[in-house]
Protein backbone atom coordinates (compact mmCIF):
# COMPACT_ATOMS: atom_id res chain seq x y z
CA UNK A 1 0.00 0.00 0.00
CA UNK A 2 1.05 3.53 -0.53
CA UNK A 3 0.80 6.56 1.79
CA UNK A 4 -0.45 4.84 5.51
CA UNK A 5 -3.99 4.57 6.17
CA UNK A 6 -2.85 6.40 9.57
CA UNK A 7 -1.12 9.06 7.46
CA UNK A 8 -3.81 9.56 5.59
CA UNK A 9 -6.54 9.52 8.21
CA UNK A 10 -4.80 12.56 9.43
CA UNK A 11 -3.48 14.60 6.42
CA UNK A 12 -6.70 14.14 4.08
CA UNK A 13 -9.59 16.02 6.67
CA UNK A 14 -6.76 18.94 7.08
CA UNK A 15 -5.74 19.57 3.57
CA UNK A 16 -8.75 22.51 2.95
CA UNK A 17 -7.32 24.16 5.95
CA UNK A 18 -3.68 23.66 5.08
CA UNK A 19 -4.54 24.53 1.44
CA UNK A 20 -6.16 28.09 2.49
CA UNK A 21 -3.37 28.48 5.23
CA UNK A 22 0.07 27.84 2.82
CA UNK A 23 -1.72 27.45 -0.98
CA UNK A 24 -0.79 24.52 -3.27
CA UNK A 25 1.78 22.90 -4.59
CA UNK A 26 3.37 21.46 -1.17
CA UNK A 27 5.06 18.45 0.09
CA UNK A 28 4.07 17.89 3.40
CA UNK A 29 5.90 15.13 5.70
CA UNK A 30 4.59 13.07 8.36
CA UNK A 31 6.66 13.58 11.55
CA UNK A 32 4.63 10.93 13.51
CA UNK A 33 5.18 8.19 10.38
CA UNK A 34 9.08 8.50 9.93
CA UNK A 35 9.91 7.69 13.66
CA UNK A 36 7.48 4.80 13.70
CA UNK A 37 9.68 3.86 10.68
CA UNK A 38 12.72 4.74 12.44
CA UNK A 39 11.67 2.94 15.38
CA UNK A 40 10.53 -0.20 13.62
CA UNK A 41 14.31 0.00 12.36
CA UNK A 42 16.13 0.13 15.63
CA UNK A 43 13.92 -2.75 16.58
CA UNK A 44 14.57 -4.69 14.09
CA UNK A 45 18.26 -4.84 14.04
CA UNK A 46 18.37 -4.66 17.95
CA UNK A 47 19.98 -8.14 17.51
CA UNK A 48 22.97 -6.72 16.12
CA UNK A 49 25.63 -5.24 18.13
CA UNK A 50 26.44 -1.55 17.04
CA UNK A 51 23.52 -1.42 14.29
CA UNK A 52 23.24 2.36 12.96
CA UNK A 53 21.11 3.71 10.42
CA UNK A 54 23.06 6.71 8.52
CA UNK A 55 20.22 8.38 6.75
CA UNK A 56 21.01 9.28 3.42
CA UNK A 57 20.55 12.88 3.37
CA UNK A 58 19.98 13.07 -0.70
CA UNK A 59 16.58 11.83 -0.10
CA UNK A 60 15.22 14.51 1.78
CA UNK A 61 17.63 17.14 2.55
CA UNK A 62 15.51 19.21 4.52
CA UNK A 63 16.79 20.40 8.14
CA UNK A 64 13.93 19.18 10.11
CA UNK A 65 13.98 15.97 9.02
CA UNK A 66 17.63 15.32 9.30
CA UNK A 67 17.12 16.84 12.99
CA UNK A 68 14.41 14.26 13.16
CA UNK A 69 17.25 11.47 12.23
CA UNK A 70 19.37 12.96 14.77
CA UNK A 71 16.74 12.78 17.78
CA UNK A 72 16.80 9.24 16.91
CA UNK A 73 20.09 8.67 17.24
CA UNK A 74 21.05 8.27 13.22
CA UNK A 75 23.81 9.26 11.68
CA UNK A 76 23.82 10.86 8.25
CA UNK A 77 25.12 9.70 5.05
CA UNK A 78 26.37 12.79 2.98
CA UNK A 79 27.87 12.56 -0.47
CA UNK A 80 28.68 16.67 -1.18
CA UNK A 81 29.88 19.55 0.43
CA UNK A 82 25.92 21.07 0.92
CA UNK A 83 25.42 17.85 2.64
CA UNK A 84 28.56 17.96 5.14
CA UNK A 85 27.63 21.39 6.07
CA UNK A 86 24.28 20.54 6.70
CA UNK A 87 24.93 17.49 8.61
CA UNK A 88 28.09 19.34 10.72
CA UNK A 89 25.52 22.52 11.13
CA UNK A 90 23.07 20.20 12.86
CA UNK A 91 25.81 19.04 15.29
CA UNK A 92 26.39 15.49 13.94
CA UNK A 93 30.37 14.64 15.26
CA UNK A 94 32.83 12.91 12.95
CA UNK A 95 31.63 9.80 13.40
CA UNK A 96 27.88 10.52 12.74
CA UNK A 97 28.77 11.38 8.80
CA UNK A 98 29.42 8.81 6.34
CA UNK A 99 31.19 10.31 3.29
CA UNK A 100 30.47 8.32 0.77
CA UNK A 101 31.12 10.29 -2.44
CA UNK A 102 32.15 9.08 -6.02
CA UNK A 103 34.32 10.83 -8.42
CA UNK A 104 35.48 12.73 -5.57
CA UNK A 105 37.43 15.88 -6.25
CA UNK A 106 40.23 17.06 -4.04
CA UNK A 107 38.08 19.77 -2.45
CA UNK A 108 35.54 17.30 -1.29
CA UNK A 109 38.82 15.32 0.39
CA UNK A 110 39.83 18.72 2.03
CA UNK A 111 36.30 19.34 3.16
CA UNK A 112 35.44 16.06 4.22
CA UNK A 113 38.77 16.09 6.47
CA UNK A 114 37.52 19.86 8.13
CA UNK A 115 35.95 19.50 12.30
CA UNK A 116 37.76 16.50 12.85
CA UNK A 117 37.00 14.99 9.82
CA UNK A 118 34.31 12.27 9.04
CA UNK A 119 33.74 8.26 8.33
CA UNK A 120 35.91 8.41 4.84
CA UNK A 121 34.01 5.70 2.34
CA UNK A 122 36.53 5.29 -0.48
CA UNK A 123 34.83 4.87 -4.01
CA UNK A 124 38.33 3.84 -5.75
CA UNK A 125 41.84 2.67 -5.23
CA UNK A 126 43.41 5.38 -6.88
CA UNK A 127 41.58 8.01 -4.68
CA UNK A 128 44.00 6.27 -1.75
CA UNK A 129 47.03 8.49 -2.43
CA UNK A 130 44.69 11.41 -3.17
CA UNK A 131 43.24 11.81 0.42
CA UNK A 132 44.94 14.80 1.82
CA UNK A 133 45.58 14.04 5.32
CA UNK A 134 44.58 9.87 5.62
CA UNK A 135 42.27 8.94 8.48
CA UNK A 136 42.71 6.25 11.10
CA UNK A 137 39.36 4.88 10.02
CA UNK A 138 38.96 4.22 6.56
CA UNK A 139 36.34 2.67 4.66
CA UNK A 140 35.58 1.26 0.80
CA UNK A 141 32.68 1.16 -1.28
CA UNK A 142 32.45 -2.38 -2.54
CA UNK A 143 31.21 -3.04 -6.19
CA UNK A 144 30.56 -7.29 -6.64
CA UNK A 145 30.45 -6.61 -10.69
CA UNK A 146 29.39 -10.26 -12.27
CA UNK A 147 28.94 -11.88 -8.48
CA UNK A 148 25.55 -10.51 -7.73
CA UNK A 149 22.38 -9.21 -10.56
CA UNK A 150 21.58 -5.75 -10.38
CA UNK A 151 17.93 -4.19 -9.75
CA UNK A 152 15.88 -1.46 -12.48
CA UNK A 153 17.18 1.52 -10.50
CA UNK A 154 20.66 1.05 -9.87
CA UNK A 155 21.33 -1.54 -12.89
CA UNK A 156 24.02 -4.17 -12.64
CA UNK A 157 27.06 -3.71 -10.02
CA UNK A 158 29.38 -5.02 -13.52
CA UNK A 159 28.21 -1.59 -15.45
CA UNK A 160 28.09 0.82 -12.12
CA UNK A 161 30.86 3.33 -12.10
CA UNK A 162 30.93 2.67 -8.17
CA UNK A 163 33.33 0.82 -6.20
CA UNK A 164 36.65 -1.07 -6.10
CA UNK A 165 35.97 -4.32 -7.71
CA UNK A 166 36.26 -7.36 -6.04
CA UNK A 167 39.97 -8.14 -7.05
CA UNK A 168 41.25 -4.98 -5.85
CA UNK A 169 39.63 -5.12 -2.34
CA UNK A 170 42.43 -6.73 -0.63
CA UNK A 171 45.02 -4.26 -2.28
CA UNK A 172 42.75 -1.32 -1.89
CA UNK A 173 42.74 -2.08 2.55
CA UNK A 174 46.44 -2.83 2.39
CA UNK A 175 47.38 0.61 0.58
CA UNK A 176 45.34 1.89 3.56
CA UNK A 177 47.38 0.34 6.24
CA UNK A 178 50.42 2.00 4.51
CA UNK A 179 49.40 5.46 4.54
CA UNK A 180 48.03 5.34 8.24
CA UNK A 181 44.75 3.86 8.51
CA UNK A 182 44.11 1.31 11.73
CA UNK A 183 40.29 1.25 11.74
CA UNK A 184 38.36 -0.27 9.16
CA UNK A 185 34.63 -0.22 7.66
CA UNK A 186 33.36 -1.82 4.30
CA UNK A 187 31.04 -0.37 2.29
CA UNK A 188 28.13 -1.62 -0.17
CA UNK A 189 25.36 -0.20 -2.10
CA UNK A 190 23.66 -2.52 -4.55
CA UNK A 191 20.15 -2.44 -3.91
CA UNK A 192 17.82 0.69 -4.77
CA UNK A 193 13.64 0.55 -4.21
CA UNK A 194 14.27 -3.06 -3.05
CA UNK A 195 11.08 -5.06 -2.09
CA UNK A 196 12.73 -8.40 -2.02
CA UNK A 197 14.03 -9.34 1.04
CA UNK A 198 16.30 -11.93 0.33
CA UNK A 199 18.50 -9.55 -1.77
CA UNK A 200 19.06 -7.66 0.74
CA UNK A 201 19.99 -10.53 2.91
CA UNK A 202 22.01 -11.59 0.63
CA UNK A 203 23.81 -8.46 0.57
CA UNK A 204 24.10 -8.62 4.42
CA UNK A 205 26.11 -12.19 3.59
CA UNK A 206 28.01 -11.04 0.69
CA UNK A 207 29.54 -8.18 2.19
CA UNK A 208 30.42 -9.76 5.68
CA UNK A 209 31.90 -12.87 3.26
CA UNK A 210 34.24 -9.78 1.89
CA UNK A 211 35.47 -8.97 5.70
CA UNK A 212 36.08 -12.32 6.65
CA UNK A 213 38.21 -12.35 3.10
CA UNK A 214 40.39 -9.04 3.64
CA UNK A 215 40.03 -10.30 7.53
CA UNK A 216 42.39 -13.23 6.88
CA UNK A 217 44.57 -12.00 3.98
CA UNK A 218 44.96 -8.51 6.03
CA UNK A 219 45.16 -9.62 9.90
CA UNK A 220 42.66 -6.96 10.57
CA UNK A 221 39.52 -6.65 12.07
CA UNK A 222 36.43 -4.90 10.72
CA UNK A 223 34.82 -2.08 12.80
CA UNK A 224 31.47 -2.31 10.42
CA UNK A 225 29.94 -3.20 7.87
CA UNK A 226 27.50 -0.55 5.59
CA UNK A 227 25.08 -2.86 3.38
CA UNK A 228 23.74 0.72 2.04
CA UNK A 229 20.20 1.88 1.49
CA UNK A 230 18.03 0.66 -1.16
CA UNK A 231 15.26 -0.43 1.01
CA UNK A 232 12.29 -0.47 -1.20
CA UNK A 233 8.94 0.79 -0.10
CA UNK A 234 5.16 -0.08 -2.30
CA UNK A 235 4.75 2.46 -4.36
CA UNK A 236 1.36 0.46 -5.80
CA UNK A 237 -1.47 -0.01 -3.87
CA UNK A 238 -0.74 -4.15 -5.13
CA UNK A 239 2.73 -4.35 -4.03
CA UNK A 240 3.59 -5.62 -0.57
CA UNK A 241 5.83 -4.19 2.18
CA UNK A 242 9.25 -5.37 2.50
CA UNK A 243 9.39 -7.65 5.09
CA UNK A 244 11.71 -6.08 7.66
CA UNK A 245 10.87 -8.60 10.74
CA UNK A 246 11.99 -11.98 8.41
CA UNK A 247 15.26 -9.91 6.88
CA UNK A 248 16.23 -8.37 10.38
CA UNK A 249 15.97 -11.80 11.71
CA UNK A 250 17.88 -13.91 8.88
CA UNK A 251 20.42 -11.07 9.05
CA UNK A 252 20.86 -11.24 12.55
CA UNK A 253 21.63 -15.15 12.14
CA UNK A 254 24.00 -13.99 9.31
CA UNK A 255 26.14 -11.88 12.06
CA UNK A 256 25.63 -14.56 14.64
CA UNK A 257 27.65 -17.11 12.36
CA UNK A 258 30.02 -14.83 11.69
CA UNK A 259 30.96 -13.73 15.14
CA UNK A 260 31.01 -17.62 16.09
CA UNK A 261 33.61 -18.09 13.61
CA UNK A 262 35.76 -15.45 14.46
CA UNK A 263 34.89 -14.91 18.18
CA UNK A 264 34.25 -11.00 16.68
CA UNK A 265 31.68 -9.50 14.37
CA UNK A 266 31.62 -6.14 12.99
CA UNK A 267 28.61 -3.72 13.76
CA UNK A 268 25.52 -3.23 10.83
CA UNK A 269 25.62 -0.18 9.17
CA UNK A 270 22.81 0.78 6.93
CA UNK A 271 21.94 4.09 4.73
CA UNK A 272 18.44 4.16 4.15
CA UNK A 273 16.54 7.28 2.61
CA UNK A 274 13.65 6.12 0.74
CA UNK A 275 12.38 3.50 3.35
CA UNK A 276 12.95 6.24 5.70
CA UNK A 277 10.80 9.12 4.44
CA UNK A 278 9.28 7.90 1.18
CA UNK A 279 6.02 6.90 1.96
CA UNK A 280 5.24 9.51 4.84
CA UNK A 281 5.56 12.45 2.22
CA UNK A 282 2.81 13.88 -0.32
CA UNK A 283 2.63 16.05 -3.01
CA UNK A 284 -0.32 18.03 -2.71
CA UNK A 285 -1.55 20.64 -6.00
CA UNK A 286 -4.58 21.77 -7.30
CA UNK A 287 -6.50 21.03 -10.79
CA UNK A 288 -6.49 24.21 -12.44
CA UNK A 289 -6.79 22.79 -16.15
CA UNK A 290 -8.41 19.92 -17.77
CA UNK A 291 -8.21 19.33 -22.14
CA UNK A 292 -9.64 16.44 -23.52
CA UNK A 293 -8.21 15.99 -27.38
CA UNK A 294 -6.30 12.68 -28.07
CA UNK A 295 -6.40 12.08 -24.56
CA UNK A 296 -7.94 13.91 -21.62
CA UNK A 297 -5.33 15.50 -19.44
CA UNK A 298 -5.92 17.09 -16.28
CA UNK A 299 -3.10 20.00 -15.49
CA UNK A 300 -2.24 20.85 -12.64
CA UNK A 301 -0.13 23.16 -10.58
CA UNK A 302 2.59 22.06 -9.56
CA UNK A 303 5.27 20.35 -12.47
CA UNK A 304 8.14 17.56 -12.39
CA UNK A 305 10.10 20.54 -10.78
CA UNK A 306 7.99 19.09 -7.79
CA UNK A 307 9.03 15.12 -8.84
CA UNK A 308 11.28 14.03 -11.27
CA UNK A 309 10.61 10.06 -9.87
CA UNK A 310 7.80 9.57 -12.56
CA UNK A 311 9.31 11.45 -15.86
CA UNK A 312 13.43 10.41 -14.73
CA UNK A 313 12.27 6.11 -13.97
CA UNK A 314 8.77 6.03 -15.31
CA UNK A 315 7.65 5.46 -11.85
CA UNK A 316 4.25 4.93 -10.68
CA UNK A 317 2.82 7.41 -7.58
CA UNK A 318 -0.62 6.66 -6.73
CA UNK A 319 -2.97 9.62 -6.89
CA UNK A 320 -6.00 10.51 -5.00
CA UNK A 321 -8.48 13.30 -5.30
CA UNK A 322 -9.45 14.53 -2.27
CA UNK A 323 -13.17 14.11 -1.48
CA UNK A 324 -13.46 11.99 -4.15
CA UNK A 325 -12.15 8.84 -2.37
CA UNK A 326 -15.42 6.53 -2.75
CA UNK A 327 -16.08 8.00 -6.46
CA UNK A 328 -15.60 5.47 -9.23
CA UNK A 329 -12.71 5.88 -11.21
CA UNK A 330 -14.31 6.59 -14.55
CA UNK A 331 -12.05 8.23 -16.12
CA UNK A 332 -8.65 7.57 -17.55
CA UNK A 333 -5.95 10.88 -17.51
CA UNK A 334 -2.83 12.21 -18.21
CA UNK A 335 -2.29 13.71 -15.08
CA UNK A 336 0.84 16.89 -16.03
CA UNK A 337 2.53 19.76 -15.01
CA UNK A 338 3.43 23.03 -17.03
CA UNK A 339 6.58 22.63 -18.21
CA UNK A 340 7.12 22.36 -21.79
CA UNK A 341 8.59 18.33 -21.92
CA UNK A 342 6.07 15.90 -22.95
CA UNK A 343 7.17 13.60 -20.21
CA UNK A 344 6.17 16.32 -17.41
CA UNK A 345 3.63 13.55 -16.16
CA UNK A 346 2.73 12.60 -12.71
CA UNK A 347 0.47 9.65 -14.36
CA UNK A 348 -0.06 8.18 -17.75
CA UNK A 349 -3.22 6.53 -18.77
CA UNK A 350 -4.12 6.58 -15.13
CA UNK A 351 -8.35 5.85 -13.97
CA UNK A 352 -9.51 8.36 -11.58
CA UNK A 353 -12.35 9.73 -10.57
CA UNK A 354 -13.85 12.73 -12.57
CA UNK A 355 -11.69 15.64 -11.78
CA UNK A 356 -12.70 19.39 -11.77
CA UNK A 357 -10.58 22.54 -12.00
CA UNK A 358 -9.79 23.68 -8.36
CA UNK A 359 -9.93 19.80 -7.45
CA UNK A 360 -7.03 19.30 -4.78
CA UNK A 361 -5.05 16.17 -5.55
CA UNK A 362 -2.82 13.81 -3.28
CA UNK A 363 0.53 12.48 -5.10
CA UNK A 364 1.71 9.48 -2.75
CA UNK A 365 4.70 8.97 -1.30
CA UNK A 366 6.63 12.13 -2.44
CA UNK A 367 8.75 12.09 0.94
CA UNK A 368 12.33 10.63 -0.79
CA UNK A 369 14.33 11.71 -3.77
CA UNK A 370 11.19 14.09 -4.32
CA UNK A 371 11.48 17.72 -3.63
CA UNK A 372 15.17 17.08 -3.32
CA UNK A 373 15.35 16.00 -7.05
CA UNK A 374 13.73 19.19 -8.32
CA UNK A 375 15.28 21.61 -10.55
CA UNK A 376 14.52 25.24 -12.60
CA UNK A 377 14.36 24.03 -15.86
CA UNK A 378 12.39 26.26 -17.98
CA UNK A 379 11.68 28.54 -15.15
CA UNK A 380 9.70 26.13 -13.39
CA UNK A 381 10.48 26.69 -9.56
CA UNK A 382 10.18 24.21 -6.29
CA UNK A 383 7.46 24.24 -4.04
CA UNK A 384 7.37 24.24 0.11
CA UNK A 385 7.76 22.09 2.53
CA UNK A 386 5.72 21.53 5.45
CA UNK A 387 5.99 19.51 8.04
CA UNK A 388 2.76 17.41 9.93
CA UNK A 389 4.00 17.63 13.25
CA UNK A 390 3.17 14.65 15.73
CA UNK A 391 0.93 17.24 17.76
CA UNK A 392 -1.13 18.09 14.56
CA UNK A 393 0.63 21.31 14.06
CA UNK A 394 1.41 21.57 10.88
CA UNK A 395 4.59 23.77 9.77
CA UNK A 396 6.19 25.60 7.24
CA UNK A 397 10.07 23.83 7.20
CA UNK A 398 11.00 25.07 3.73
CA UNK A 399 9.51 28.12 1.55
CA UNK A 400 8.81 27.74 -2.08
CA UNK A 401 11.40 29.44 -4.21
CA UNK A 402 10.91 32.69 -5.80
CA UNK A 403 11.85 34.37 -8.80
CA UNK A 404 14.95 36.31 -7.15
CA UNK A 405 16.18 32.78 -6.25
CA UNK A 406 15.70 31.80 -9.66
CA UNK A 407 17.74 35.02 -10.84
CA UNK A 408 20.46 34.49 -7.88
CA UNK A 409 23.17 33.68 -9.76
CA UNK A 410 23.27 36.74 -11.64
CA UNK A 411 24.63 38.39 -8.22
CA UNK A 412 28.33 38.27 -9.09
CA UNK A 413 31.67 40.31 -9.48
CA UNK A 414 31.99 40.39 -13.22
CA UNK A 415 35.43 38.60 -14.67
CA UNK A 416 36.37 38.96 -18.18
CA UNK A 417 39.60 36.89 -19.54
CA UNK A 418 40.61 39.10 -22.49
CA UNK A 419 41.30 38.05 -25.62
C1 LIG B 1 21.06 7.09 -2.82
C2 LIG B 1 21.93 6.40 -1.85
C3 LIG B 1 21.41 5.88 -0.67
C4 LIG B 1 19.94 5.89 -0.35
O1 LIG B 1 19.20 5.10 -1.21
P1 LIG B 1 17.67 4.80 -0.88
O2 LIG B 1 17.21 4.05 -2.10
O3 LIG B 1 17.00 6.12 -0.72
O4 LIG B 1 17.62 3.98 0.36
C5 LIG B 1 22.28 5.31 0.23
N1 LIG B 1 23.61 5.25 -0.02
C6 LIG B 1 24.15 5.74 -1.14
C7 LIG B 1 25.61 5.65 -1.34
C8 LIG B 1 23.34 6.33 -2.10
O5 LIG B 1 23.87 6.81 -3.22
Amino acid sequence: MPMSASFKDRLFPRIPAIQQQFQTPFHIYDEAGIRETGATLIKAFSGIPGFREFFAVKALPNREILKLMKEMGFGFDCSSIPELIQARELGAKPEDIMFTSNNTSQEEFEFAAKDGGCILNLDDISLIDKVPVFPELICFRYNPGPRRTGNVIIGNPEEAKYGVSHEQVVEAYRRAQARGAKRFGLHTMVASNELDYTYIVETARMVLEVAEEVEAALGIQFEFVNIGGGFGIPYRPEQKALDLPTMSKEITAIFDGFRARHGHAPAMYMESGRFMTGPHGALVATAINSKDTYRKYIGLDACMSSLMRPALYGSYHHIDVLGKEGVEASEVYDVVGSLCENNDKFAIQRELPPIEDGDLVVIHDSGAHGHAMGFQYNGRLRPKELMLRADGRVELIRRAETVEDYFATYNFEPSVLKP
